[in-house]
């Protein structure tokens, strides 16, 4: 059987794992290799704080694309409209708690654990992989209990980067037991409820702390602050709409993935203007026919795949460097249950989100912190708070740091930073490329690693989709005869 070493199990390699499995006709022994316990969960998945809920209902959730009700049906046999009727918007879409997704992804590995049709097989090794090199072909992963373990193909599926620590934190001595640097592992146990709580950024995960202190009790006031005041946008109305939701038969997500790009965006070489002339003219078009902005922006992200590559180098610094923060608001939006939570308490006065430039925080013996604030109007204030959030994202410019692996294989050349900054380089079909710009045929990248060269491989229909769309060259690059 060829060997296929998966390195890292979220979502990513969760679900290249059983698409390959369904897909590839002849048999593959499959192996991931994931520290966590459970597969799939990685760290968007591995909550247990109920609060916390997709930021896209089920129907753009499913491990394979090409199979949109996968997930509606787990939901069914799993009677999530008993165990948890909070997740249903008004109109019946639903968005599942984070918890309840992991363990979704985690029975559908198992499913297909063996899988009869092509013989393939899946095997979960809860063990880092710290080294990797190639000899006559042959991929030769070096574990961290010492063994090793060869492979035919390897996939790096190593996913987020770490989350982005404020300078403004260098000053805490770390372990201040109210102080969060990365809440998405630290939990909020332990924030004192009558504190006053700063929440460093107002993205996503910044919603999902408030709702968090919000739903646990918290009674002190909670004040978000970010540099532009940006906030992630509501969900369309009718919660989402994919443009062609309300068609009949309805379109199923590949349709649109694989579907036309805006006309404005059909040229081969374009800029980062033309692109938002052209998104601006179909959004005031949009609206002029009493619709939201929404679907003129969908029809732009969901393909933007194959418009981003089209974008010179200079043109995509431009972007991260200037549009990025807004592209994102627009992008991730928020679960509508979530977003009533935390504007329930905003018209309460607890909550109140704030553009500021953070300049310095000072921890004080008694345990409190001072926040230092420039406003924009050259205004300064100075705040007290009992604890700090940092919500401040993760740092997509440093996709190597805390992940040894990556930094080995950059030295050895064997993957190549994307001079844009973010990620690595491969071709189009996920293959990485060497320093010579050739594709390897036996390693390939999918998932975040991958978004400077695909623009917004990060949420799990677009994962799904890269590995969908790059099935026939993993086929191609299979070892003959197997
Ligand atoms: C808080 C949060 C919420 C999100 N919510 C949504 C959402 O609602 N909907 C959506 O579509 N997307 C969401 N996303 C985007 C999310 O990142 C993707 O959906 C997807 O989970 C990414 O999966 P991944 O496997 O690439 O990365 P990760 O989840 O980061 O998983 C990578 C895994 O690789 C393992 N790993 C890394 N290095 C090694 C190594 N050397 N050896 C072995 N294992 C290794 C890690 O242990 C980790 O488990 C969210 C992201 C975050 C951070």
């Amino acid at each position: 059987m060829t060997r296929i070493a998966i390195i890292g199990g979220g979502f990513s390699g969760a679900s290249a794992a059983v698409q390959w499995a369904r897909k590839v006709p002849q048999p593959l022994a499959i192996t991931i290799f994931e520290p966590r316990a459970q597969l799939g969960h990685g760290l968007a998945y591995s909550t247990d704080n109920p609060t916390f809920r997709l930021n896209a209902h089920a129907g753009l959730h499913a491990i394979d694309v090409a199979d949109p009700n996968h997930l509606i049906h787990w939901c069914e046999t799993q009677r999530l409209s008993e165990h948890d009727p909070g997740a249903f918007a008004a109109n019946g879409q639903a968005f599942l708690r984070r918890q309840d997704y992991g363990r979704y992804l985690a029975d559908s590995v198992r499913e297909h654990a063996d899988w009869p049709a092509t013989g393939s097989s899946i095997t979960h090794r809860r063990l880092r992989v710290v080294d990797l090199h190639f000899a006559e072909g042959r991929a030769m992963l070096g574990l961290e209990d010492g063994s090793t373990q060869e492979a035919d193909q390897v996939l790096l599926a190593t996913g987020n980067p770490l989350p982005r620590r404020p300078e403004v934190l260098d000053a805490i001595t770390p372990g201040h037991p109210h102080l969060r640097t990365n809440p998405l592992s630290e939990g909020l146990d332990g924030i004192p409820t009558d504190s006053r709580v700063l929440v460093i950024g107002a993205g996503l995960t910044a919603l999902d702390m408030i709702a968090g202190l919000i739903e646990r009790g918290h009674e002190g006031a909670i004040v978000a602050v970010s540099r532009h005041g940006l906030r992630p946008r509501s969900q369309p109305p009718p919660v989402f709409a994919l443009p062609t939701a309300a068609a009949n038969p309805p379109v199923q997500p590949l349709d649109v993935l694989e579907g036309p790009v805006p006309a404005y965006a059909e040229d081969n070489v374009l800029t980062v203007h033309t692109l938002l002339r052209g998104l601006r003219r179909d959004i005031r078009n949009i609206e002029a026919t009493g619709r939201s902005w929404h679907a003129a922006f969908d029809a732009l992200a969901l393909v933007v795949s194959r418009i981003w590559p089209k974008l010179p180098l200079d043109e995509q610094r431009r972007f991260l460097r200037r549009l990025r923060p807004w592209y994102d608001v627009h992008r991730f939006r928020t679960p509508p249950m979530t977003e009533a939570v935390v504007l329930r308490a905003e018209r309460a006065g607890q909550v109140a989100y704030r553009a500021a430039l953070l300049k310095a925080i000072e921890g004080s013996e008694g345990g409190t912190f001072t926040a230092h604030f420039g406003h924009t109007k050259g205004r300064q204030a100075r705040e007290t708070f009992g604890a700090v959030i940092n919500c401040a994202g993760l740092d997509s410019g440093d996709t190597v740091a805390g992940n040894p692996l990556l930094g080995a294989l950059v030295d050895r050349g064997l993957i190549l930073p994307h001079p844009n900054g973010v990620g690595f380089l491969t071709d189009p079909s996920c293959r990485a490329l060497n320093a010579l710009g050739q594709p390897r045929h036996n390693l390939r990248i999918i998932g975040p690693p991958t978004a400077g060269v695909f623009g917004d491989p990060l949420g799990a229909l677009f994962i799904s989709a890269q590995v969908h769309r790059t099935l026939p060259a993993f086929m191609e690059d299979l070892p003959p005869g197997s």
